[in-house]
């Protein structure tokens, strides 16, 4: 039996003990966002460092930070071997509207091969498919053949407040040669994927100010300006006819998109159907001249997330409201700045206000894009294990969300970031009734563990990239 061949049958008869470890993690509502719960982050950061033990790595520590814990393990082989990060979440998303869920939500069951939870699938089983990557590979050959650090974030889902300080504070401990995230998924079950870039984000507040105070609409309509009307307009000229971005210079960094990328991303088996089906829209629209899957991905946008101003109870009344406002993002792509780009939108609304208002701009969040080359020995590496176990090769994708926290990883540790994750379309993480499917996460381990491997023998030399440096985003 080839070595690989027993790693996969020690990896197959560990698959009952996988699953219950999953369920016992699961029962613990480690939801960040609710404050309620914060002892139950706590208790998730504890049962992780006790999992990271048992699967073998030789520290396991809770981080404090200024808000939930997070874990930090590893198990250093021999320095003269890659050194790999993994990065995940051990945090979950609330559960409302919990009347949709066809069983509680961390209640975990298994049925049909899917297990149904809260966090089962974003993100607990990512993390335990790593450690459960280590025992294999630690019960049949003793050794692993990288060394392995893993970082636990207990705040993903809240936005992530405290992981650029906690990095910061650890970077010495967390440094390696590569970066795997495990917090995103693939096309299909039978469409592997592993994505290469997230776009950046920016994020404001905009506010157009009036009168003083709200005003009778018969005494003084018609003789001042209108906020609500005004913020309008300003929204309205956001975007041309053809639905690219109005605000000059902001193209101006957008890296060119080669034919050949343009290529690669048709070929991509992205099913536009059952996109426009999950958006429940009767049409696809967005800047002309790309297609659906590149407005997406790999161009920018502008978008209110929200707007509000003037009376808005029942039946009628009459007046010119003092005040109007909107909350507006951007998601960046290479070689975007958040910062520049903050200085252009800014710019130009107060260039666009009307007499009669004032207009003033909040700066609320900033993320950097990341961008992995493609042709990295990484992901080059990482692709060729996928392929192995799901008989076709991954298609290496760019994602239209942004990751704040790789963005943090790629930036302050220089490092190039693999996203690797086996979460499907329909795993309805974030959503009520979660699940994961308990083939992926078992053909995940087989994936982990040919990783390692490929990643141990290239060696540090051949894992940096031979030409082109990995791409962070621009320093926030
Ligand atoms: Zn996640």
């Amino acid at each position: 039996m080839s070595r690989q061949a027993e790693l996969d049958q020690a990896a197959h008869e560990r698959r009952d003990q996988l699953v219950s470890a999953l369920i016992d993690w699961v029962r613990i509502p480690s939801i960040s966002g609710v404050p309620a719960h914060a002892a139950d982050v706590r208790r998730s950061a504890q049962h992780l460092r006790d999992r990271a033990c048992e699967a073998g790595m030789t520290r396991a520590e809770v981080w404090e930070t200024a808000g939930h814990p997070a874990v930090f393990a590893e198990r250093i082989e021999d320095p003269q071997l890659p050194t790999v990060l993994v990065y995940g979440h051990h945090d979950v998303q609330p559960v409302d509207p919990l009347a949709e869920w066809h069983s509680p939500p961390f209640e975990p069951a298994v049925s049909g091969g899917e297990l149904q939870g809260r966090g089962a699938a974003d993100d607990k089983q990512h993390l335990l498919m790593h450690l459960e990557a280590v025992a294999t590979l630690l019960q049949v050959e003793g050794r692993l053949p990288i060394n392995l650090k893993l970082i636990a974030e207990g705040e993903e889902e809240s936005g992530s407040p405290n992981f650029e300080a906690l990095v910061r504070a650890h970077r010495e401990e967390l440094a390696a040669d590569v970066v795997v995230i495990s917090d995103t998924g693939m096309l299909g079950p039978e469409e592997p994927a592993l994505t290469i870039g997230l776009r950046g984000l920016a994020y404001w507040e905009v506010r157009v100010l009036g009168p003083a105070a709200d005003l009778h609409s018969g005494v003084f309509g018609g003789a001042v300006a209108n906020p609500v009307a005004a913020l309008c307009r300003l929204l309205a000229g956001l975007h041309d006819p053809q639905g690219r971005v109005a605000v000059p210079g902001f193209y101006d960094a957008v890296r060119p998109v080669s034919p050949g990328e343009r290529a690669a991303m048709a070929a991509i088996p992205f099913d536009l159907a059952g996109f426009q089906a999950a958006a429940g829209v009767p049409a696809l629209t967005g800047e002309a001249g790309w297609t659906p899957y590149e407005r997406r991905s790999v161009r920018p946008t502008l978008d209110p997330c929200g707007i509000w101003g003037g009376y808005q109870g029942a039946g009628p009344k009459t007046i010119i409201p003092a005040r109007a406002g909107a909350k507006l993002s951007c998601r960046l792509v290479p070689d975007q700045d958040p910062a520049t780009i903050t200085r252009l939108v800014r710019e130009h609304l107060l260039r666009a206000a009307e007499p009669g208002v004032v207009v003033e701009v909040d700066d609320l969040q900033h993320g950097a894009w990341v961008l992995t080359d493609p042709d990295h020995p990484a992901v080059r590496e990482a692709a060729l294990a996928v392929a192995e176990v799901w008989g076709r090769s991954p298609a290496l994708i760019r994602e239209g969300g942004s990751i704040p926290p790789v963005a943090t990883l790629a930036a302050e540790l220089q490092a190039p970031c693999v996203l690797f994750g086996v979460i499907l379309p329909d795993d309805r993480i974030h959503a009520p009734n979660e699940r994961l499917v308990l083939e992926q996460l078992f053909r995940g381990v087989r994936a982990t563990t040919r990783i390692w491997h490929r990643y141990g023998a290239l060696g540090r030399a051949g894992l940096s990239a031979p030409a082109a440096p990995p791409a962070p985003g621009p320093p926030r």
